[in-house]
């Protein structure tokens, strides 16, 4: 039985601790889209580890994660947190038998991050995406124009030399005359790469050869999304999304099996929405209610876990979760941080959107359209001071918080899988285990 989860909303809905937590069910951990641009915060033990890259799976001893090829691979943030788990004592071995990565990743390299962070900077103000400026954008456009460095590139000196005096000559046109920026030397880059690539040797590996077997052996895996679906390139709020395919279909292709590998779709969502950086975003209510607004994100900190930047607040969205639900062919929910709701008068739920004197329960294709969605909402009431932590079982739980989690329920027409109440592994109910449920 295999499990993958993905973001339901915009990304940082608390995918890194379901992952913690299903990975203990999972022999395979196997990312397969984005790069450092995810930032999943784990609270083991009252300990906090923030990974970027490696699969949040690598705190349970002997689980194997893999990079897939459809991740954009920055070794030296990859270095960076393996030496942080090493000294962490995470690894009982060498850290390649636990984390290995796909030689069909691409590779970022510093021209990629140099060309995110100058277009941000110079871009018009309108015209800034909000990107994390790690270079995920510009690495995810060479692989498309073919002229990407993959992970296996790193291992092959002249195929390395060619490929690499390919790619800068086009971006040192850009660096000099566009953005009057310092050039890219080829000889010292080629060095450094091919040290890196030294170092990098022994976790290389035909990922989806190692993803082929375990399927082959009936061996539990579990397929671990970055972002969210309203930031996917294709079905995301367009342009202001990240640059790969944050939808379970991402999967196949980026970590290369079929649909049939994948049984169960998690889609982890928070009781409330988070945005961070532009883009519209119908149930903001930094406007219009911005007490509860500051209120939620101090209780939640909502905080970027890479950036630092404060998050956009608003009310659940349950029309963007259906669309949600819909794009991902999701099989349940994993229903997080209804904590963070504690002491409000009510709940507000967006069941519509407004639109030209409409109500319409769909999510709309133009940026334009959503951009004047008003949200229609249900108004639920709130379960006061109740203080959800340390309760162990659902019917421990205040009403009125069961009714909101039946509301969803009853709108998705799927059912919450898992309700978790607090950032530690252990404040969590598990109403179901997809691993252990039939396709
Ligand atoms: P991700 O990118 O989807 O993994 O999300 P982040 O890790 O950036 O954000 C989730 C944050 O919420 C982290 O700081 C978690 O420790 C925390 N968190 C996760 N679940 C809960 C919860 O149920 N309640 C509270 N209060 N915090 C939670």
């Amino acid at each position: 039985m295999n499990v993958a989860i993905v973001g339901a909303q915009w990304g940082d809905e608390g995918k890194g601790k379901v992952v913690d937590l299903y990975g203990a069910k999972a022999d395979l951990i196997v990312r397969y889209q984005g790069g450092n641009n995810a930032g999943h915060t784990l609270v083991v033990n009252g300990k906090k580890t923030v990974l970027h890259l490696i699969p949040s799976g690598i705190l349970h001893p002997g689980k194997l994660c893999l990079i897939g090829n459809g991740v954009v691979f920055d070794p030296k943030v990859f270095f960076e947190e393996v030496d942080e788990l090493q000294e962490a004592g995470v690894f009982e071995k060498d850290a390649y038998l636990r984390v290995q990565v796909s030689a069909r990743a691409h590779v970022i390299l510093p021209y990629h991050r140099e060309l995110d962070r100058l277009r941000e900077e110079q871009a018009s103000p309108g015209g800034k995406i909000g990107t994390t400026v790690r270079g995920i954008g510009p690495c995810y456009e060479d692989k498309i124009a073919r002229r990407g460095i993959q992970v296996c590139d790193l291992l092959q000196p002249e195929a390395l030399r060619k490929k690499l005096s390919r790619a800068i000559e086009e971006k040192n046109t850009l660096f000099q005359y566009h953005f009057k920026a310092p050039v890219i030397e080829l000889e010292p880059l080629l060095a450094e790469f091919l040290k890196i690539g030294e170092r990098l040797k022994p976790f290389i590996h035909d990922t989806r050869m190692i993803i082929t077997s375990a399927l082959q052996a009936n061996r539990p895996i579990l397929f671990e999304g970055a972002q969210g679906t309203l930031l996917d390139i294709d079905h995301g709020t367009y342009p202001y999304v990240t640059s790969s395919n944050t939808v379970s279909g991402g999967a196949m292709a980026g970590a290369g099996v079929g649909p049939q590998a994948v049984s169960q779709v998690i889609g982890i969502t928070k009781a409330y929405t988070t945005r961070v950086g532009t883009g519209p975003f119908p149930t903001e209510i930094e406007v219009t209610e911005p007490e509860i607004a500051q209120r939620i994100r101090k209780v939640g900190a909502e905080f970027g876990a890479t950036t630092g930047r404060p998050r956009r607040v608003g009310w659940l969205d349950l029309v963007a979760l259906k669309y949600a639900v819909e794009l991902n062919g999701l099989t349940g929910i994993a229903f997080m941080k209804s904590d963070v709701l504690q002491d409000l008068e009510c709940i507000r739920v967006c069941t519509s959107y407004q639109l030209d004197g409409n109500l319409s329960p769909h999510f709309p294709s133009s940026l334009e359209d959503l951009e004047r969605a008003k949200p229609h909402y249900e108004v639920l009431p709130g379960w006061g001071s109740f203080n959800t932590q340390g309760v162990k079982v659902l019917s421990d739980l205040p009403k009125e918080l069961c009714d909101y989690m039946r509301f969803v329920e009853d709108y998705l027409r799927i059912p919450i899988v898992l309700m978790s109440i607090g950032p530690g592994r252990e404040e969590t109910l598990v109403l179901s285990d997809p691993f252990s449920l039939d396709s």
